[in-house]
This record gives C-alpha cells, sequence and structure tokens, in this order.
C-alpha cells in the first residue's frame, strides 16, 4: 500500500504509550506488589448516579420505537441548547457542536484551514496537538515558554497556535494579562488560537473561558469536555464553539462537513452530558471536584516540604515538579517505580525541554496519594 509515511512520525520514544509499557512490564514481574500511580490522568470516580439514571432511560428509550437514530452530526438540540445557556450565553446555537472527546476534536479541528497553515505548538504542552499535527503532514514550529511556563509571544508569524489552559501538564491557568498578549497578537497576525479548556471546572480564580478575554471572539476556537468533570472519559462527549467571527460563513461550512465526516456523538452519551447540567448531577460533581482539589493540596504540601519546587495544582489537578539534583525526568520515572513502586509522569513526554520536571496528578484515590507521599519521604529520608 502506498501508507500516509506522515503517520510513522508520532513520537513513540518518550511517549505516554512508553511509560505506561514500562509500568506493565515492571507490574508482570512483580506480581502481587501495589503499585500506585501519581500519573493518572483518568478519574477516579464513576458517574453520578442521575448521569446514569439518564443514560439508562436513554438506552431504553433505543429499544423501542421512538428511538433516536441518526441525524444529530452537529449534536442534540437540548444539549447544545443547555450548553449555550449554561456556559456560552452569548454565543449564538450554531456556533456550538458537540463531538466524542476534545483529543479527537484538537485533530480534527485543523480541517479549518489551509494545508500550507503554519501551526505553533508551545514546547512543553499535552503532546496529542504534535502528534495530531505531524500525523496530518501539516508545518508546524515550536514555541517557546518562559521561565513560570507561561506561553510566549511568537515573533515570527503563525496560522494557528495551540493553547491550553488550564494546562496539561503545568497545572497552570493562564491569567488575563497571558491571555490578552497572545490575544493581540492572534488578531494582529490574523492567526487562530485553539484554546484546550477541558479542565476549566478545576479553576478556582481567574479566567475561565478565553472569551471571558477582550479580542478571543475574532481569534479563538475554545474545547471543553465532560470528561473530567463529569467522568466522561469512558462515556465520550465534548463540545466546542466556533465563533461566527472568525471568518464569513465560517459555522455553515462547517457544519456542512461535520455533517459529511461525522455521524455525532452517542445519543446515550449525550444524554448523560445533558443530564450533567441537572443540579442532581452538579452537587455530586462539586463533591469530587472537592475531593481531587483536596488531593492536590496534599500533594504540593509534602513535595514542597521534601524541597521540590512545585508550578500549578490550583486551578487543574496536575502538579508541575522539579527534579532534584539534576536528575533527569526519565530517570528519576524509573527510580521512584523501581524502589518504590510510585508511578509519576516524565516531563519529557510533554516536550524536550520538559526533561527536567515530571507530573504528578490528584485525580487518584486520597489514601493512595498519602501512601505514595509517605513512600516518597522515607525513600529520600534514607
Ligand atoms: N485535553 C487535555 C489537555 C487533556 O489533558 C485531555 C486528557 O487527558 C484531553 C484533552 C482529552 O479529552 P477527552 O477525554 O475529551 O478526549
Amino acid at each position: 500500500m502506498l501508507i500516509n509515511e506522515n503517520l510513522f512520525k508520532i513520537n513513540s520514544q518518550n511517549s505516554f504509550l512508553a511509560a505506561t509499557e514500562v509500568v506493565k512490564n515492571y507490574k508482570a514481574s512483580n506480581p502481587g506488589n501495589k503499585v500506585i500511580s501519581l500519573s493518572i490522568g483518568d478519574v477516579s470516580f464513576p458517574v453520578a448516579s442521575h448521569i446514569a439514571k439518564k443514560m439508562i432511560e436513554a438506552v431504553n428509550n433505543e429499544a423501542n420505537e421512538n428511538y433516536v437514530g441518526y441525524g444529530n452530526q452537529i449534536g442534540i438540540p437540548a444539549l447544545i441548547k443547555a450548553i449555550q445557556q449554561n456556559e456560552y450565553p452569548s454565543f449564538s446555537l450554531d456556533e456550538i457542536y458537540v463531538s466524542d472527546g476534545t483529543k479527537s476534536d484538537a485533530g480534527n479541528l485543523l480541517e479549518l484551514f489551509d494545508q500550507d497553515a503554519l501551526i505553533g505548538i508551545y514546547e512543553i504542552t499535552y503532546p496529542i496537538y504534535e502528534n495530531s499535527v505531524k500525523s496530518l503532514g501539516r508545518k508546524f514550529e515550536y514555541i517557546p515558554v518562559d521561565n513560570n511556563f507561561l506561553p510566549t509571544i511568537p515573533k515570527n508569524h503563525f496560522d494557528v497556535i495551540y493553547l491550553c489552559s488550564p494546562n496539561n501538564p503545568t497545572g497552570i491557568n493562564y491569567d488575563y494579562k497571558t491571555l490578552k498578549k497572545i490575544i493581540d497578537y492572534a488578531n494582529r497576525e490574523r492567526c487562530v488560537i485553539i484554546c484546550d479548556n477541558v479542565y476549566f471546572k478545576f479553576i478556582e480564580n481567574g479566567v475561565k473561558s478565553i472569551y471571558e478575554v477582550e479580542g478571543a471572539r475574532s481569534c479563538a476556537i475554545e474545547m471543553r469536555s465532560f470528561s473530567k468533570h463529569a467522568s466522561f472519559t469512558g462515556i465520550r462527549c465534548s463540545y466546542y464553539v466556533i465563533p461566527n467571527e472568525l471568518h464569513n460563513g465560517i459555522n455553515a461550512v462547517w457544519k456542512s462537513r461535520t455533517i459529511n465526516r461525522f455521524n455525532g456523538a452517542s445519543y446515550i452519551a449525550q444524554i448523560g452530558a445533558l443530564a450533567s447540567f441537572d443540579a442532581e448531577a452538579t452537587v455530586e460533581i462539586e463533591e469530587n471536584l472537592k475531593y481531587y482539589k483536596n488531593n492536590a493540596k496534599y500533594l504540593a504540601t509534602k513535595f514542597k516540604d521534601l524541597g521540590y519546587k512545585v508550578y500549578g495544582s490550583n486551578d487543574a489537578p496536575y502538579l508541575w515538579i522539579s527534579c532534584k539534583n539534576n536528575k533527569k525526568s526519565w530517570d528519576l520515572f524509573l527510580e521512584f517505580l523501581q524502589k518504590i513502586e510510585v508511578v509519576i509522569v516524565p516531563g519529557i513526554i510533554f516536550g524536550e525541554s520538559g526533561n527536567d520536571y515530571f507530573r504528578v496528578s490528584a485525580l487518584g484515590k486520597y489514601e493512595d496519594v498519602v501512601e505514595a507521599m509517605r513512600r516518597i519521604e522515607e525513600y529520600e529520608k534514607k
């Protein structure tokens, strides 16, 4: 076959997959040992019971003659309306799209842009953007982050920039001033920012959506997901906003493209997503968020007590921590795994310049977080 050679450009070394493989092999060679993961990007709680109940009703609905079939490629109208009313009241319904996950949306949205568009990717970021861009054979360049992991303003022209705020892996939510500078750049350069905002529910203070910043409507697409706050990592449902201001007629063509290329997120998932806006569900969702935040605070305090420099943790379920004693991230990952059976994420997975750091997640169970920190503390005292 005449294969797409770009597929071979996807990073396989220093990837999540490679790290997962190492952990899997370690567990297989040490059966019965309790390996604790501080690395998980998955959630620890099931969906709220109210959401599950609504999804069961949806399943039953699909088993009778009034079942819902094809036709909701953009999203079921009730869900689009709920998203608009709850989160994007100043946007029209035809600027909002429901989809099956931000991971796929991040790559699929590239279809909006000319093949020659130059895409900017920050040096330390969620690796999916780079791998999507590479596998699609698109042109890209890295953009540096500053010493505090904030995005710098590019010196050259870009047509598209991926931005992730609150950020994976650093856990930092960009403030108004930082966002305004990028937005001003984008408007000046006629560049579009694809803003990944999946952790927005974790934000305590500060900007919750890029559209709170003046000028964003004419240069930014925002993506959100039900995965993290509503425990939809397995159920799959996401959404994004394409403002009409980005280009004349953009939503008419994107709607037509989407209907031709996608048959919509699962009806059952969409009914669940709709139920996540009900008061019965939000109580449980808020409790889960509080739990994760408590984990994050505990982890931040403990790592700081051990002399680590810690970034993030307040506005996202992640802590970005600098390795001590000039250790490199993959070595530390192996050391913690082999010596104390604690799994961290080596920073190099998020870019070469992340090699002096590692990521820790607060999405695990509290007792595991406590035990992992006990092991690290004891190990470092030796
Ligand atoms: N965007 C970021 C920044 C993430 O960290 C993740 C998952 O870890 C995703 C997107 C994936 O979202 P989804 O489950 O909606 O595909």
